[in-house]
């Protein structure tokens, strides 16, 4: 029949008009706390038309979302003192080489004694208006030092020094790339041998390569 299309077409529009309005009433005021609504009314199992209201609103982030990066440093709680707050960067600079627009500067850190160079970053700038948040510095680092982060809030009035984040700005501990991305710090983690630093899961492997030498050697 002529026309029929353009019927059906609107029937889908009323259903989806009414649904949202029943949809708004079976939450009620539930439909504002995070945890219980909004994996469901944001997720597949949504009815209707559902608009978040943003910002008391958030979409919920998926776990590879990138945006503007961040440097990995220990927990402050680290079980090992000398390793509480410790960047896990050590300046090699591989991510700023890689940086398609160069927008990652590094100021490597020096013994202040010998003034040779420490594998520390004693500053590191990125300039969050270039960047482009294409993750390369997060793939190519060999320490997994540095993260795509989730947090895109960073609108200011000032568009001079505020956007060039320092490593104050920048760091961040262990725990929350864990909390946003669990399933790649997993994937790291595996691949490392441990939750630790590259550095410290290989001295300890030293150590106990040197243990079991020194006990062999004594039973012998
Ligand atoms: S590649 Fe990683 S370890 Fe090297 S300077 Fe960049 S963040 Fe630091
Ligand atoms: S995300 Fe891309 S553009 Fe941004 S700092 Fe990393 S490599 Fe550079």
């Amino acid at each position: 029949m002529y026309g029929s299309g353009i019927l059906r077409g609107m029937g889908v529009t009323i259903r989806h008009f009414v649904t949202t309005y029943l949809d708004d009433l079976k939450w009620g005021f539930r439909r504002h706390i995070p945890d219980e609504a909004f994996p469901i009314r944001q997720g597949i199992e949504t009815r209707g038309v559902y608009t978040v209201e943003y910002p008391e609103e958030k979409l919920a982030m998926f776990e590879r979302f990138r945006f503007v990066p961040f440097l990995v440093i220990e927990n402050h709680d680290h079980p090992d003192p000398a390793r509480q707050g410790k960047d896990w960067c050590t300046a090699c600079g591989i991510c700023a080489k890689v940086c398609p627009p160069q927008c990652i500067w590094i100021v490597r850190s020096s013994d202040p004694e010998t003034g040779r160079p420490v594998t520390e970053p004693e500053n590191f700038f990125i300039d969050i208006d270039v960047c482009m948040n294409c993750g390369l510095c997060a793939e190519f680092c060999p320490f997994d030092a540095i993260k795509m982060d989730h947090d895109y809030e960073l609108a200011s009035y000032d568009r001079t020094s505020a956007h060039i984040f320092d490593k104050a700005r920048l760091s961040k501990e262990f725990r929350y790339w864990q909390a946003i991305a669990p399933t790649r710090a997993q994937e790291e983690a595996d691949a490392r041998g441990g939750w630790d630093h590259k550095d410290v899961i290989k001295q300890k492997e030293k150590e106990a390569k040197a243990k079991a030498k020194a006990e062999a050697e004594s039973t012998e």
